[in-house]
């Protein structure tokens, strides 16, 4: 898209143009809004071969879920793209200034982040190539796929418990790594005992494997243990600091404040899809877009009617 001073102007704009952006473009490209949709196309499960658990799309390629999705948002002749980045957002008295890597500027009186947030992935030999692969965050997305093979869990502490719950039912065979952040308590070991959970107390220093698909763990002692598969809870940060530029509230763990309208702590601002939501996957981000769309298109009328 060619921006210039008679084009930049919309009634909302979406940072973030993947599967909660998209839907909420979808939401609102049909209710004939002039809409900017601005994208840099760093989805967080770029890596990853497959999508699995959304409806009508298990097993497919995540890109081309978008990229149909972008397709069928294009059709709605109010909708626009612009693929770049947001750099800055600026409160002005009745809309949004946004700027642009490439110092264009765009306005809008309702502003919608689906701009997801970013793993922080851990500094270890061989995590960053198996990661979405054969290193997965996600027994609903990878589950299935790895049932009963050889599992590890790199973490520990309350999220260590949540998720060993979980896979023991799909992998019985199972080993948590300790990754050093939170130690158990005596009541959490005596749990993890009772279900013949293996837990190693031993610093990382490779994860061995063959095209991201992981094979052995050695660890800082040279001993080694061999999986197909591990899992871990990782800490994130948000995708863009928009939210924060503007005020938004965050909690502890990052994610943007929203009520149960998608309507973030500062007027006019609303947030979908992971940056905001502990429920991380593609149906979730949909939904939650989907929802944005109706409550913008709903802000927007009320204002006129
Ligand atoms: C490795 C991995 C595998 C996964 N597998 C599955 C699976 O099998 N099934 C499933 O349901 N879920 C899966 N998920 C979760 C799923 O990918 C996310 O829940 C989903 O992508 C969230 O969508 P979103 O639109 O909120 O964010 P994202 O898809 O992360 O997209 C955010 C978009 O915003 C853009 N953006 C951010 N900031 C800016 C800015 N300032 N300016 C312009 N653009 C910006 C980014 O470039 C990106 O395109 C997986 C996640 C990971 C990490």
């Amino acid at each position: 898209m060619q921006a210039n001073e008679k084009t930049n102007q919309f009634e909302v704009i979406i940072i973030g143009g993947s599967y909660a952006g998209l839907s909420a473009g979808l939401s609102l490209g049909r209710t004939l809004r002039k809409v900017l949709i601005i994208d840099a196309g760093m989805p967080c499960n770029k890596q990853t071969p497959y999508s699995h658990n959304f409806l009508t799309q298990d097993g497919v390629c995540p890109s081309d879920i978008a990229a149909l999705g972008k397709a069928q948002v294009a059709k709605y002749g109010s909708v626009s793209f612009f693929n770049g980045l947001a750099l800055q957002a600026q409160q002005q008295l009745d809309k949004f200034e946004i700027t642009c890597d490439t110092g264009v500027r765009f306005y809008a009186s309702k502003l919608i982040l689906a701009t997801g947030i970013k793993d922080i992935i851990p500094d270890i030999k061989g995590f960053p190539a198996c990661w979405g692969k054969s290193v997965v965050h996600c027994p609903y997305c990878h589950g299935f796929e790895f049932r009963n093979k050889r599992a590890a869990l790199y973490s520990s502490g309350e999220k260590a418990m949540h998720m060993a719950s979980l896979l023991s039912h799909l992998n019985p065979q199972l080993t948590i790594i300790q990754d050093g952040k939170e130690a158990f308590t005596d009541t959490q070991m005596a749990a993890l005992n009772r279900q013949n959970i293996e837990i190693i107390n031993k610093e990382v220093a490779e994860f061995i494997h063959q095209d991201g698909a992981l094979k052995t763990v050695l660890f800082q002692d040279n001993s080694q243990m061999d999986f197909e598969v591990l899992y871990a809870t990782l800490d994130f940060v948000p995708h863009s600091d928009i939210a924060m530029q503007l005020g938004c509230d965050l909690y502890e763990n990052n994610h943007i404040k929203i009520d149960s309208f998608q309507q973030t702590s500062i007027p006019g601002v609303y947030a979908c899809g992971d940056n905001s939501s502990p429920m991380r996957s593609v149906a979730n981000a949909v939904a939650t877009g989907n929802l944005i769309g109706a409550m913008v298109n709903k802000a927007l009328t009320g204002e006129v009617f």
